[in-house]
């Protein structure tokens, strides 16, 4: 299926690795340029030497910075010359019990997880409208769906960028203009982030890093972790021509993990 999307440009931040770095790859592999962020120069120019390898025709460039700072996003949104695609993404809050969460630590995860992709739509969102095209996914959890205790930071942060969204996807000024915006909802996928998790568990626990990663692995119904590259798919198809007619929906990718029928 051909995407329809050469030539758009797309900023995709906290892409040097993991979920960004996959959804950045779809994209240039379907002839879309890209902007792609992310806090260590190494790696960050790492990743964009395999997507110039795997895309030679389209444009790669790079932003280093901190996403959730406004000089971090200023830079990126002034590296492409429109966005078209929007893919927001940021690490994640730590873990942790609420009762040791001051002011400081909710704010730190609002303004990741919540207000950094709130104040990159709101640069973004009227320009595409005004040309007639756009995307925007966001990079948030499964947790949204089925929380998850000890991630109270991030169930918090990220339920409220949901709320926004639903509401701003079904505008008329957007939506009416095939401008779309959704969320992609990762379950377990088998990036540095988890393979942290993983270890923190298993030295919290005292047991062998690989018994306690495949225990979780053998809980999921796929029997296995989400690949980058799946993430990405999803995410391109979202960013599609074909996909104009979806919107303010929120997509698990978690390999029937989360037991609803709905
Ligand atoms: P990862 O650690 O593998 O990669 C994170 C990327 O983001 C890296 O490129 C890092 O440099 C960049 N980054 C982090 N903070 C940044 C910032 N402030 N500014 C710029 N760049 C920044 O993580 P991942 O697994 O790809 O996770 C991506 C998001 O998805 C995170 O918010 C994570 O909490 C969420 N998530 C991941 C999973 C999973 O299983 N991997 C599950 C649920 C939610």
């Amino acid at each position: 299926m051909d995407l329809g999307l050469q030539g758009k440009w797309a900023l995709v931040c906290a892409a040097s690795k993991g979920l960004g770095k996959g959804c950045a790859a779809a994209l240039a592999a379907e002839g879309v340029n890209v902007v792609i962020t992310a806090r260590g120069a190494e790696a960050l120019e790492a990743t964009a030497d395999e997507l110039r390898r795997l895309a030679p025709g389209v444009q790669v460039r790079t932003v280093v910075g901190d996403i959730t700072t406004e000089a971090g996003r200023a830079a990126a949104l002034e590296a492409a010359p429109q966005v078209d695609i929007l893919v927001n993404n940021a690490g994640g809050p730590p873990p942790g019990d609420f009762r040791q969460w001051e002011r400081e630590q909710w704010i730190a995860a609002l303004d990741a997880n919540m207000l950094t992709p709130i104040a990159l739509i709101r640069a973004t969102v009227d320009g595409m409208a005004q040309r007639g095209f756009g995307r925007i996914v966001n990079i948030t959890s499964a947790a949204v769906k089925a929380p998850i205790d000890t991630l109270g930071l991030s169930n918090g942060a990220r339920s409220g960028l949901t709320g926004f969204v639903a509401g701003l996807a079904r505008q008329p000024r957007l939506a009416g203009r095939n401008v779309t915006v959704n969320n992609l909802l990762p379950g377990p996928f088998d990036t540095d982030r988890l393979r942290k998790t993983v270890e923190a568990a298993a030295q919290a626990q005292g047991r062998p890093l690989e018994s306690v990663w495949d225990q979780r692995r053998l809980g999921v119904p796929a029997q296995r972790y989400g690949r980058p590259e799946e993430f990405g798919a999803a995410c391109a198809f979202l960013c599609s021509v074909h996909a104009g007619y979806i919107t303010g929906q929120n997509w698990l990718l978690d390999g029937g993990l989360y037991p609803g029928t709905f």
